[in-house]
């Protein structure tokens, strides 16, 4: 980290905030690569609760209810790199193109964070410096290397939505986002379609954009990496024993999918 960034660093994090990248397996074997940008919900201390009351942050306006425990449980199964972020996207969403209206956002949903009311440059420019920036870089760098050493990737971008949203209760179980990537993503809804209790979505309920998005559009389609977004509904996941049985299910899911990309001589 260069001395610019480590200065504006500690304008937000201090010594008892924990940093913004978790990461496990950094040696897995596994061509997939986890990311996980709504992992946790954690606030800098010093933004105190960004005016908000404690059960705002039990919502899925403050992070990706139950896809922290998929995430850990699927990349231990798959032995699969997980890059996960813990900080809440309510301080700063680490999948929206910083600058866009929903990066540091006014309102999610119905809500209106008033911590995140009349911020100045230089504030937005530290939330961006101290937990967007670093995230972001960790993938680059990770990509990077596994380029470097002809290591078969396939970026994964794991989330949970909202089982009502607006009103409007939403069918799908599981849901995959993608928008440049042929190659995976048909291969996934092939082999999701596939379990007879599932509603798959194509693209629900949320499409991939470069407009919308950040993860994808930047570490998966300008890298070349075969890529998609999995998007799985929070009432399935509410619990440990249902993110242990949707890890199993992607577990069993992805190695197949593995074995499909290594006949097709894909990597
Ligand atoms: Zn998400």
């Amino acid at each position: 980290m260069d001395l610019e960034n480590a200065g504006a660093t500690s304008l937000l994090l201090e010594g008892e905030d924990v940093p913004p990248v978790l990461e496990d397996n950094a040696e897995g074997s596994s061509p997939f690569l986890l990311t996980c940008d709504h992992y946790g919900r954690t606030i800098p201390r010093i933004l105190g609760d960004l005016g908000l009351p404690a059960n705002e942050f039990t919502r899925h306006i403050a992070w990706d209810p139950g896809i922290a425990g998929v995430a850990d449980a699927l990349s231990k199964h798959l032995d699969a790199h997980l890059i996960a972020q813990r900080y809440s996207r309510l301080v700063i969403d680490c999948n929206r193109p910083p600058g866009a209206a929903s990066s540091i956002p006014l309102i999610s949903e119905a809500t209106t964070i008033r911590g995140n009311e009349g911020l100045t440059r230089e504030e937005a420019k530290a939330r961006r410096q101290a937990i967007f920036d670093p995230y972001h870089r960790r993938i680059h760098e990770v990509i990077d290397r596994r380029l470097r050493e002809s290591i078969p990737t396939v970026l994964v971008s794991l989330h949970s939505f909202t089982p009502v949203y607006a009103g409007i209760p939403r069918p799908w179980h599981i849901g995959t986002l993608y928008h440049r990537d042929t190659r995976l993503p048909p291969l996934l809804l092939k082999l999701l379609r596939a379990e007879s209790d599932l509603v798959v979505g194509d693209n629900e309920p949320y499409a991939v954009s470069d407009e919308t998005d950040h993860t994808i559009p930047v570490h998966g389609e300008a890298r070349g990496l075969m890529n998609s977004g999995i998007e799985i509904r929070q009432d399935l996941i509410a619990d440990q024993a249902g993110e242990k049985l949707w890890a199993d299910r992607l577990a069993r899911i992805f190695a197949e999918i593995e074995t499909m990309l290594r006949a097709e001589r894909l990597f």
